[in-house]
């Protein structure tokens, strides 16, 4: 692997990169005006022709850093008679909504060029696709099931693919497409420059790499976790069965516009957008579950800010591109902490300053530590002090056992039960639509409410002093009697003096 020094992108502009004129108006009409890094260092590695490995995730610019040197060297490297349904280029996705945005800057890049694209996902009608498929088409973005479906209909002929390119290649191994990556693989010339982007390099990534990549040129540019300085972080220490209550007053009080908020199950995004929408905040929530119809229509909504409140699972966010989203909640914190600093990445982007606020259980305050190792700072714990809790707080079943930390759940009834590989789970769609999946996705996990738990688990809770009810109900007996027996160290919840003000 080499390892090429490149200069910094502000020691570069995009005419260093001697891209050809139809590209550099498209990148001028973009506003854009120097490359990023992972531009500046990419773009010259794939004008080359070789292999590239690249260490960048969504907001770093990552998109143009592949899509303007192929849209250059196809249309450097013209194709005499090219054949309906046989693309030169194949961009495979994780989820329907990074497809779309790809292909979108494809478009968007490349609109003085001649060459064609397509996006391709499951979830929707097929047939539309199909028809698609016997035009011309130069460049397509696809989701692995969907395209494998078109292989098996004979709609698409992948013999004709001069550059493959593997975008968020980590999230695609995490959810379950390693499979379905190598069956593609298999219908691929061998003659063909790869170029495989990841976030993060775990050992299943390495293995992928060294077995896709010929001597490939390596780019990493920063990840959120050292760039997360323009996100202003802040923790509010809630009980769980208090976070909606805490959120409604958050948007209420501070009148945000548009906040994206994260669940770490579907069940809980869709509980969350219902009460939000009693409470008056008109929500929707994203998830696997959802039909695409409607994930495009509230990610509009949101994108044009008609909702301002979005609530989506990690897998439903992941690569979902925002320009300039002023507010990030977790509503859980994630059990595992590289997700964090993804869902975060969504807010504070292209120089932009951005508020990322975590609701915290006093249980889930070993993610917190985790997270803080992570990213190499305390997150400061900030009262929110016009809060006051509602006193009649509605009694909740009780709920199963808690998931270690760091440990990804594989079953939406069963932790343990191993599913044979393919055996999908026929009550959930997969991850773009198809039927076949060999792992359950995160955004499939089981629901955590540590209030539910009972008073045991529940020891650690923070006091709340919510006005003294009436007749107060069992479970807010409960939370005083855990005040009471709280055994370690807490930092306030809210209090009646002035306090520092959330964003
Ligand atoms: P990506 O990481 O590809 O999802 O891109 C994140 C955002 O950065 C997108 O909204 C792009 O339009 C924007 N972007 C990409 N390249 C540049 C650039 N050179 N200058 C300014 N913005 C850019």
């Amino acid at each position: 692997m080499s390892n090429t020094a490149i200069p910094l992108s502000n020691e570069i502009s995009f005419a260093d990169l001697k891209l050809a004129q139809p590209l550099m108006r498209a990148i001028a009409d973009a506003g854009y005006e120097h490359p990023t890094p992972v531009q500046a260092q990419a773009i010259p590695l794939v004008l080359a022709g070789g292999d590239l490995l690249a260490g960048a995730q969504t907001g770093t610019g990552k998109t143009a850093g592949f899509t303007l040197p192929i849209l250059h060297l196809l249309t450097a490297k013209p194709v005499a008679n090219q054949r309906a349904g046989r693309p030169r280029c194949l961009i495979l996705v994780p989820t329907r909504e990074l497809a779309a945005q790809v292909e979108e800057s494809v478009q968007t890049y490349g609109k003085y060029l001649a060459l064609k694209s397509m996006v391709m996902f499951g979830g929707v009608n097929i047939n539309p696709q199909i028809k698609a498929l016997r035009g011309q088409m130069d460049i397509l973005v696809a989701t692995p099931g969907r395209l494998l479906d078109h292989v098996g209909q004979k709609t698409l002929d992948l013999s004709g693919v001069e550059i493959l390119v593997l975008d968020e290649a980590d999230r695609m191994l995490d959810m379950g497409f390693i499979r379905d990556i190598k069956k593609i693989l298999a219908l691929l010339p061998k003659q063909r420059q790869n170029l495989l982007f990841s976030a993060t390099f775990s050992d299943e990534i390495k293995t992928l790499a060294d077995g896709l990549l010929h001597n490939p040129g390596y780019v990493e540019v920063a990840r959120r976790n050292s760039t997360v300085e323009l996100i202003e972080q802040s923790v509010h220490m809630v009980p769980q069965k208090l976070k909606n209550y805490l959120l409604a007053h958050l948007i209420k009080h501070h009148d945000w516009k548009q906040v994206l908020v994260f669940t770490r199950t579907k069940h809980g995004a869709n509980r969350l957008a219902e009460k939000l929408n009693a409470d008056g905040i008109p929500a929707a929530a994203i998830h696997g579950n959802k039909s695409q119809p409607a994930r495009t229509k509230a990610l509009a909504q949101f994108k044009d800010g008609t909702l301002p409140v979005l609530v989506a699972t990690d897998i439903a966010a992941r690569g979902l591109d925002i320009d300039q989203l002023p507010h990030v909640v977790n509503f859980e914190l994630p059990n595992i902490p590289e997700d964090y600093v993804h869902r975060i990445g969504r807010t504070g982007r292209a120089g932009s300053s951005g508020a990322a606020i975590s609701l915290v259980d006093s249980e889930e305050l070993s993610y917190l530590k985790s997270i803080e190792r992570l990213i190499k700072r305390e997150i400061p714990k900030v009262v929110v002090g016009s809060f006051v809790p509602p006193t009649n707080l509605p009694a909740e079943a009780p709920r199963p056992p808690r998931q270690q930390h760091g440990q990804r759940r594989h079953s939406n009834t069963t932790a343990s039960a191993p599913r044979p590989a393919g055996a999908g789970n026929r009550n959930q769609p997969s991850r773009d639509g198809q039927g076949q999946k060999p792992r359950q996705p995160r955004d499939q996990q089981q629901p955590r409410h540590p209030q539910q738990r009972g008073p045991q688990a529940r020891s650690g809770q923070q006091p709340v002093k919510p006005r003294p009810p009436q007749n107060p109900p069992a479970d807010q007996k409960h939370l005083s009697e855990a005040a009471r027996h709280q055994s370690m160290p807490q930092p306030a919840l809210f209090s009646p003096r002035p306090a520092r003000r959330s964003k």
